[in-house]
């Protein structure tokens, strides 16, 4: 699944090749998506001028003069792009979407299991929108912070890891950087969140902040790469502290990890969790 960091790559792909140009061609291969496409998708879009790339949480946001093009990458959802001169590939089986662009440029989103979407809103109603509306402050952006973060945690009886995965705290952090920022942050996964105020909820903040910059950072690079092949979304060369690492020692470790076992795993709500239960208290 893409988290923030690999979203917010695509738009830095997506970005310099889609501003200021127009749709000259919009093709949409199947009915529907996860959702059905709207109606009247290709004859809004044809012809727009595209004025900005943006990004709100996990959904790509396309502006153009009058409407915003709402896109989720969904589980397994691949952006490829093509330059001018660059020769595109036949059409695949799962190439739903390709847009021509009047540079010349191709956009193609290719989503194998469909869990993708595309929707349109009025440029005016894009904040009201039911995908938009109800998403946390972007935990990138100015309006987070440990305060902000503190009194939206205030209250909350279920784990840390569960409110900071829950987009009404803060957008668009998954599992994986979930388990990061903890760790980051030497807060323990199983912490009630209410008890993450004042000071852990600074420390917090900063961590979700710099493991997402970092992530991102990594991801640059790989893009650049991708682009030359395929231009396809993968995770980065991002080396995690935790996830996906039970039974090793964590970067600091001071402790014996033949007693301690080294980093735990554990269930939840359904998604695993990583932790150092040295330094995570
Ligand atoms: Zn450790």
């Amino acid at each position: 699944m893409p988290e923030l960091p690999e979203v917010e790559t695509v738009r830095r792909g997506l970005a310099p090749v889609m501003e200021g140009e127009t749709f000259s061609s919009v093709q949409i291969r199947r009915k529907n998506l996860r959702i059905p496409f709207p109606k009247d998708f290709v004859s809004r879009l044809l012809g727009a001028r595209i004025l900005h790339v943006k990004r709100r949480s996990k959904y790509l946001l396309i502006e153009t003069e009058t409407d915003v093009l709402i896109w989720h990458l969904g589980m397994s959802g691949q952006v490829r792009i093509y330059k001018v001169g660059d020769t595109v590939a036949p059409v695949g089986k799962h190439d739903h979407v390709q847009f021509d662009l009047s540079s010349g440029a191709v956009v193609v989103f290719t989503d194998p299991r469909r869990f993708g979407l595309m929707d349109l809103a009025l440029r005016e109603d894009i904040a009201a929108h039911r995908l938009i509306k109800d998403i946390g402050p972007e935990p990138l952006g100015n309006a987070f912070s440990g305060p902000i973060l503190a009194a939206r945690l205030k209250n909350r009886q279920v784990s840390i890891k569960q409110a900071i995965m829950d987009a009404h705290t803060v957008a668009g952090v998954g599992n994986i950087y979930a388990s990061e920022s903890l760790y980051r942050a030497g807060l323990s996964p199983k912490r009630k969140a209410y008890t993450v105020q004042g000071r852990r909820a600074e420390k917090l903040a900063t961590a979700i902040k710099n493991v997402l910059n970092a992530a991102i950072d990594a991801g640059g690079s790989t893009l650049k790469d991708h682009r030359t092949t395929d231009g396809g979304l993968g995770y980065f060369q991002f080396s995690f502290a935790v996830y996906g690492r039970a039974g090793e020692a964590c970067p600091d470790c001071d402790c014996d990890i033949y007693s301690t076992f080294g980093i735990s795993r554990l269930e939840q709500g359904g998604r695993s969790t990583y932790y150092c239960s040295r330094k995570q208290r």
